[in-house]
């Protein structure tokens, strides 16, 4: 049988000192949720972010349910998110017993479009989710104008774009909180983990609080609130700190990877495009996503599995959130279901070679070529 050789389509690269860092926990016992790392990753973060508070947490999910609970959201409160995202935006909504109201995306670089948000606005609106989606920046100005307008909070999910700039922002400054995400296929990671950043003191106090079951900072053993356990370990953040301190090289090798498939598949635009990089964008580049035009006759999924075959390791786009069952509505989003059912996102990591590169462009360009 002939073996084919498997491309994955993301995964760690833990080249630092990550070993090092994780070995110093062990051999002092240090492997909890207090320790030192924790606090210099935290603190790294923070100036990484350019914000006064960095607060890590187990995920990236529980990062999105602590602001949402300190800003005291709850049931009939209502938050603004766009349908097209991953399922954690929505579902950390869900856990404060609020709801989601969901707006559709725009069509440059696919995330929430501002022009249909005021219109989703009620007296219930509480707040804004905004994705930065695959590691493009959203669009804040507008956003962050709207919201001061009607007086609601503005969360950015920067879960999988660490290391983004809006007009030479980094993301995780410019909201009111941000949230990331340390998942193994994010752009770094501690295998499971997440980090809140704010410049708000009283948030950043209420959400310590609550990540920690909510025990009296002054009293020991003292709970007057419900809080939960929603810390990292030492062991995580020894592996991120290993990660945060090689983080330009990884985006630096994302970008490359980029530039290379954008060069190679440029001319090739009428077959498919891309997420583009906008003007005012730095694309953190957390996974390439390509969109085939109406020319290429096959369904997405049937050149995804031309690719799988190939040994490429392939992903839809997300199916917007109006689709699933927990979710769902009669579709009036219809640029996020167009974007979605023709997309995909091919692999994305920084240690693909040129020669991988050039082959999965080639395998790409033959099969959509085959199918016109
Ligand atoms: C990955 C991701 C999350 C959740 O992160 P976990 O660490 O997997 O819980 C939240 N939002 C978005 C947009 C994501 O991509």
């Amino acid at each position: 049988m002939k073996t084919v050789k498997r491309i994955p389509l993301a995964g760690p690269v833990l080249n630092g000192n990550e070993r090092e860092y994780v070995l110093d926990c062990i051999d002092t016992g240090w492997i909890s949720a207090n320790g030192k790392y924790v606090n210099q990753f935290e603190q790294k973060f923070a100036e990484f972010c350019n914000v006064k508070h960095a607060i890590s947490v187990a995920n990236g999910t529980v990062a999105l349910h602590l602001p949402l609970l300190a800003y005291g959201v709850g049931p009939g409160d209502e938050i603004i998110i766009p349908t097209f995202t991953y399922i954690a935006t929505a579902n950390a909504v869900k856990y404060c017993g609020a709801d989601p109201v969901l707006v559709d995306c725009e069509e440059n670089a696919w995330n929430i479009d501002p022009q249909k948000i005021e219109e989703k606005i009620t007296s219930k609106t509480k707040g804004i989710i905004v994705v930065h989606l695959y590691g493009h920046p959203v669009d804040m100005d507008p956003i962050l104008e709207i919201a001061k307008k009607h007086n609601l909070f503005v969360i950015e999910d920067a879960a999988e774009a660490h290391g983004a700039e809006y007009k030479n922002n980094v993301v995780g400054s410019i909201g009111d909180v941000a949230t990331f995400s340390f998942f193994g296929n994010k752009i770094i990671s501690t295998g499971e983990g997440g980090m809140i950043t704010t410049n708000n003191d009283e948030l950043a106090t209420k959400m310590r609080l609550l990540r920690g079951q909510g025990m009296d900072p002054n009293k020991r053993y003292w709970f007057n609130v419900i809080g939960y356990n929603y810390r990292m370990t030492n062991l995580q953040a020894a592996v991120g700190l290993g990660q945060l301190e090689n983080i330009d090289w990884h985006l630096d090798q994302r970008r490359r990877v980029a530039n290379a498939y954008i060069e190679q598949l440029a001319p090739y635009s009428s077959l498919f495009t891309m997420q583009p990089e906008m003007p005012w964008a730095k694309h953190s580049y957390w996974m390439v996503s390509i969109l085939l035009t109406d020319k290429v006759k096959a369904k997405r999924d049937e050149i995804m599995e031309l690719m799988e075959k190939d040994g490429i390791e392939m992903r839809p786009l997300f199916y917007p959130m109006h689709h699933m069952p927990p979710y769902f509505e009669e579709s009036t989003y219809p640029v996020a279901d167009r974007i979605s059912a023709r997309g995909f996102n091919i692999p994305t990591n920084a240690t693909l070679t040129d020669e991988d590169i050039a082959y999965i462009c080639n395998r790409l360009i033959h099969h959509c070529q085959n199918s016109i």
